[in-house]
């Protein structure tokens, strides 16, 4: 079964799949979306990028939008990683965005200079939760524009550290994968269905685990995994191996 397929619910397609000439809604506004736009977005990413990253409609306004705070993101992860990891070079795609935007990389070195990084704190958040609800919508068909059948934008919670905070156990933890045998299965033909959730056998229990495996989108530099675990989906996502980042979506 192709990667990325949709075989879920047909009325669900023109929010969860982008298909020339047809009627789609961006997953974020639900505005009629004429775009697509790769989730996740490539900023976060190295070249050679993956040839089948994902898309999903989004309309011109909010892929704008969200393509300036993105930058400004991956642009403070790659700063800080140089600034605390020993012997980190910037990577070849990196060196590319910086020159292209010296302002932004100057005003987000102004901003680590003074100490005060909470100051991006509310960008941080709004890309994390753009990026949780891509995953979501990609993975699960769920998390789209916030409507009567999806989640109320009031009670996202998204909860962020960086490398350099974390313990070893901390991030072991944080890396595990999702043991899900007494959940209810995602719908029947969502992406996540038919790639990421396998039955893992225990031979020395004798039982079986069914289990959610992350999706790693770039070795290194992209990382996800999520799940509807009750009312709540949880999205984890791993940027550039620097950023942990967990996102809750509660379902009204
Ligand atoms: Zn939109």
């Amino acid at each position: 079964m192709g990667k990325g397929r949709y075989f879920g619910d047909d009325r669900l397609r023109y929010r969860i799949e982008n298909r020339k000439n047809r009627y789609t809604e961006c997953i974020y506004c639900s505005k009629e979306s004429h775009t697509r736009e790769h989730v996740p977005s490539k900023v976060f990413l190295q070249k050679p990028f993956p040839d089948d990253l994902p898309t999903l409609p989004a309309c011109y306004e909010c892929n704008n939008a969200f393509s300036k705070k993105e930058l400004l993101v991956s642009l403070l992860i790659q700063i800080m990683k140089k600034e605390l990891l020993n012997n980190y070079e910037f990577p070849e795609s990196t060196n590319g965005r910086i020159e292209k935007n010296e302002g932004l990389l100057m005003k987000v070195k102004n901003i680590i200079a003074t100490g005060d990084a909470s100051k991006l704190d509310s960008d941080i958040r709004s890309v994390l939760v753009k990026l949780a609800r891509g995953h979501s919508v990609w993975d699960l068909s769920k998390g789209y524009y916030i409507d009567s059948d999806a989640v109320n934008h009031d009670r996202i919670n998204v909860d962020y550290r960086f490398l350099h905070e974390m313990t070893q156990d901390e991030i072991d933890d944080f890396l595990a994968v999702y043991f899900v045998n007494r959940l209810p299965l995602p719908e029947i033909g969502s992406r996540l269905f038919d790639t990421r959730l396998l039955v893992y056998q225990d031979d020395t229990e004798n039982i079986n685990e069914v289990i959610v495996l992350w999706e790693e989108v770039q070795e290194g530099e992209y990382e996800y995994i999520c799940y509807q675990f009750d009312n709540v989906i949880e999205v984890k996502i791993v940027i550039n191996n620097f950023l942990f980042a967990k996102i809750h979506f509660k379902e009204m």
